[in-house]
């Protein structure tokens, strides 16, 4: 067990619910939500960073952004909108070190963003 909260959850050794789950990924609604939607989608793979991604991931990552429009179509969200994000390094606001997407939507979303 790494020191790794997302792999905490993906392992179980910290309580999760999720909202999707299969062999390669899971999804769990954040626990800080920022809209009436915001679920993180969270490969198994422990990745630290977009930074540390190869090509080996393109299709993990490819599924990720479908799951994203699959949950926001599950919840009525296809068209009024919904923003998928990516944080990376500090100065975006990572503070989870295994990459995530978040998925939002629910209220209008600014932009650019803060
Ligand atoms: P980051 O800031 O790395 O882009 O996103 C990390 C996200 O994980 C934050 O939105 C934060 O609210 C969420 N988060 C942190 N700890 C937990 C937790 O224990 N459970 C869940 N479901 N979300 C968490
Ligand atoms: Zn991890």
């Amino acid at each position: 067990m790494t020191d790794c909260l997302f792999c905490k959850i993906i392992a179980r050794a910290i309580p999760a619910t999720p909202v999707y789950e299969d062999d390669r990924m899971i999804v769990i609604d954040d626990i800080n939500p920022q809209a009436p939607m915001h679920v993180l989608i969270i490969p198994k793979a422990h990745i630290a960073t977009l930074n540390d991604l190869g090509p080996e991931h393109d299709a993990l990552v490819g599924e990720m952004t479908r799951r994203a429009a699959a949950i926001a179509r599950e919840r009525g969200f296809t068209d009024r909108g919904f923003r998928t994000i990516f944080n990376t390094n500090r100065e975006a606001g990572q503070s989870v070190f295994h990459i995530h997407m978040h998925a939002l939507a629910g209220r209008p979303l600014g932009w650019p963003p803060g």
